[in-house]
């Protein structure tokens, strides 16, 4: 095959003349990590890029999940969506939490909020929801049920980098909102994540959380873990977020090129925007509807492979069918045929900053 690769992902990167100027100066610093100079410096430019009040860095996407649950002291069963990235759930388990799947609704992919309600027992302590491939979840909703049960909400916002309603970030929904910074994402240290919150001493607990527990140098208020964000990836995090703008801008001229290709192609649904919102552009997902297009979601991911053009089952198989899980009353697939459904049809397109007119073309060609 002659044909060159387009892989699903590209990370963003920053040039590596900027970066080696942020190293020589942690070099000359010589302090590496613990709330470092970078560190700070990128939780105050996050915070105003992103809007939020407070935000706690951490190494990855997957450690806030887990922290916010001790933090926020949430036990028995959390309602969540069995459509995501396994790391939401492994966060429930990794607390001793039951999870318990609600579906999730056809047109968004979210987590389904007239479901929500159904679902609560008297063990239930929270609900974490994901915004999924960063479309908002309808936080008004499942706000008005978790007011209404005494629940605490924790959004995965791992998709939802820069995703705002009306002005308003959606990481301010909930509790708390998880990010992660992995590689594959629309904005990257590498590996790492952030946990965003609303008030002072919520950022000094996690803060404490990420670093074993110390709140002073002999004092230890809780089984801490450790999570804390390196000087080098801080650095390198300060770079990515003044082109992160360039780069959903550059994913959004991409959507919109598939967009106006795909758009009424039978038995192939695409997303479109929201008005009033603010999308990054994370993920260009569209379903396929095999009686519709002639072809199975699986036939035309192996086609494109077939022509190196990487596609991802994202996100495919759903969590609740891994061994883990699958032996719980709420994964049973008449629980979830919605999500049954979607995961089925699902296969995320090609993403990213640089890619070319003409690989979409390629694409596109591959499919209509
Ligand atoms: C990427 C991702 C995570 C995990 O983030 P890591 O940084 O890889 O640990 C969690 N949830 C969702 C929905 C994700 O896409």
């Amino acid at each position: 095959m002659d044909e060159k690769l387009i892989t699903v992902t590209s990370p963003l990167m920053p040039s590596l003349e900027d970066l080696n100027v942020y190293l020589k100066d942690i070099w000359q610093r010589k302090w590496l990590t613990n709330n470092g100079h970078y560190h700070q410096e990128l939780e105050k430019a996050l915070c105003e890029y992103l809007g939020v009040p407070f935000i706690s860095l951490f190494t990855n996407g997957t450690l806030p999940l887990i922290t916010a649950l001790q933090a926020l002291r949430v036990t028995g069963e959390v309602i969540t969506t069995p459509f995501s990235f396994v790391a939401t759930t492994h966060s429930l388990w990794w607390n001793g939490i039951k999870p318990v799947f609600v579906d999730i609704d056809p047109e968004t992919c979210n987590l389904d909020p007239d479901k929500i309600e159904a679902a609560i027992t008297p063990h239930t302590t929270a609900i974490m929801p994901v915004h999924v491939y960063g479309r908002p979840c309808d936080t008004e909703r499942i706000q008005a049920v978790a007011d209404k049960y005494g629940l605490k909400v924790i959004y995965d916002a791992a998709h939802a980098f820069g995703v705002k309603v009306n002005g308003e970030s959606v990481l301010n929904a909930g509790d708390m909102s998880t990010l992660s910074f992995h590689a594959t994402k629309v904005y990257s240290t590498i590996e790492g994540g952030a946990l965003v919150m609303k008030d002072e001493q919520t950022k000094r607990r996690i803060d404490y959380l990420k670093n074993f527990g110390f709140a002073g140098e002999t004092t230890v208020v809780a089984p801490g873990i450790n999570s804390k964000m390196d000087e080098v990836r801080a650095a390198y995090g300060l770079l990515n977020l003044k082109q992160v703008d360039r780069a959903i801008a550059g994913r959004q001229h991409v959507a919109e090129k598939y967009r106006s290709a795909l758009r009424g192609v039978p038995g192939i649904r695409i997303m479109e925007d929201v008005p009033g919102v603010r999308h990054n552009y994370a993920y260009f997902p569209v379903f396929v509807d095999a009686e519709q297009y002639g072809m199975s979601r699986d036939e035309l991911y192996f086609k494109m492979k077939e022509h190196n053009v990487l596609g991802r089952r994202y996100f495919y198989p759903l969590i609740s069918t891994f061994s883990t899980y699958r032996g719980l009353e709420s994964a049973r697939p008449d629980n979830l045929p919605v999500a049954t459904r979607i995961a089925e049809q699902v296969i995320c397109l090609p993403m990213y900053y640089g890619l070319t007119d003409e690989d979409v073309e390629r694409i596109i060609n591959l499919i209509v």
